[in-house]
């Protein structure tokens, strides 16, 4: 009797688990199908993305962003929310990566997302900008405070667009650090150390693609930005195969200023002697407003910030998908 139960039962469960089978399938197979799909089509970047970042890192409520003020700390925990609201993950403990900046308190805000290749992922791309600024400036019509609109919201904003995107589409077969750097005014200090604490740890640093100033075109150029150290590697040739188009040339202002030299791409560089660059489409011929308290939200341009980055991501794409090194210091 119990033997010819519990055949009774064992068949209605396997009746039952074959059915819950076929369910499990057809919903794994329609889970499947609209993964593929979200996958291809991940949302562009439109320009009232970068504008609601921008607008909100420019305000008048962060007073410019210097290191160490109340401001920049509204600055870093509202990229902290961003990454996190994305999965984003911390690199270290925390986002936070804490130094000392003279006699103030400096946080760099570092993220990361896994590569997905099982052996490409150890290789590590970092995506940069600096989000601090100079705080209050000299006073015009009134105004002192130096909101940084274009230095550095924008590239800011690009980092976070930047990782937007590879967080919805996974598409990164290398890993990707992104790293926001503090005191970059008060001479590069967030990116030096945050660049020799990496090397301390023998990060596997493949390159660094470093943002500054975005937020208006360059005029009369076919490109529609320059890379800083542009003879030292092939960075903006591979970018520019990579998108198909002629997006990054090269800008004799940033030779004349030596700009390779002048943000957090730099000290990256000094320590790993790899190609870490800076992207710009500012060569301060195009922008009066540098460092100036007219640096503000109504001069941006962000039909131009969200073309740029449509373009320029699947150059990051390939970047972290080819099977060697392909970006590579000239001797
Ligand atoms: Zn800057």
């Amino acid at each position: 009797m119990g033997e010819k139960h519990n055949d009774f039962l064992s068949l209605n469960q396997t009746k039952l688990s074959m059915r819950n089978l076929i369910t499990l399938i057809l919903f794994l197979c329609l889970g499947c199908k609209s993964t593929t799909v979200e996958v291809s089509e991940v949302k562009k970047v439109e320009s009232h993305d970068a504008r609601s970042i921008i607008s909100y890192l420019a305000s008048d409520e962060l007073s410019g962003r210097s290191t160490g003020s109340d401001g920049i700390e509204k600055a870093a925990s509202y990229i902290e929310k961003r990454f996190m609201e994305v999965e984003i993950k911390p690199y270290f403990s925390t986002y936070r990566d804490a130094f000392d900046a003279k006699d103030k308190k400096g946080f760099n805000i570092v993220g990361y997302l896994e590569g997905t290749d099982p052996n490409l992922k150890e290789e590590v791309i970092i995506i940069g900008a600096h989000y601090d600024h100079i705080g209050i400036g000299r006073i015009v019509d009134n105004d002192s405070i130096a909101n940084g609109a274009n230095d550095n919201a924008t590239g800011t904003a690009a980092v976070l667009l930047i990782a937007d995107h590879f967080a919805r589409s996974r598409s990164n077969k290398r890993s990707l650090l992104f790293a926001l750097f503090s005191a970059e005014e008060m001479g590069l200090l967030g990116s030096k150390h945050l660049a020799q604490k990496l090397k301390d740890q023998n990060l596997n640093l493949y390159t660094m693609v470093n943002f500054e100033m975005l937020g208006v075109p360059l005029i009369e150029k076919d490109h529609k930005a320059f890379v800083s150290g542009y003879d030292l590697s092939n960075m903006a040739q591979k970018l520019n195969e990579y998108t198909g188009t002629d997006l990054i040339g090269k800008s004799e202002v940033a030779v004349k200023y030596n700009l390779f030299k002048r943000s957090d791409n730099y000290p990256f560089y000094n320590v790993f002697k790899k190609p870490c660059q800076t992207i710009s489409s500012c060569d301060l011929t195009n922008f009066d407003f540098y460092h100036h308290v007219d640096d503000e939200i109504d001069k941006m341009d962000f039909n131009f910030m969200a073309d740029f980055i449509n373009e320029l991501i699947p150059g990051i794409e390939k970047m972290s998908s080819t099977t060697s090194k392909e970006i590579v210091m000239h001797e």
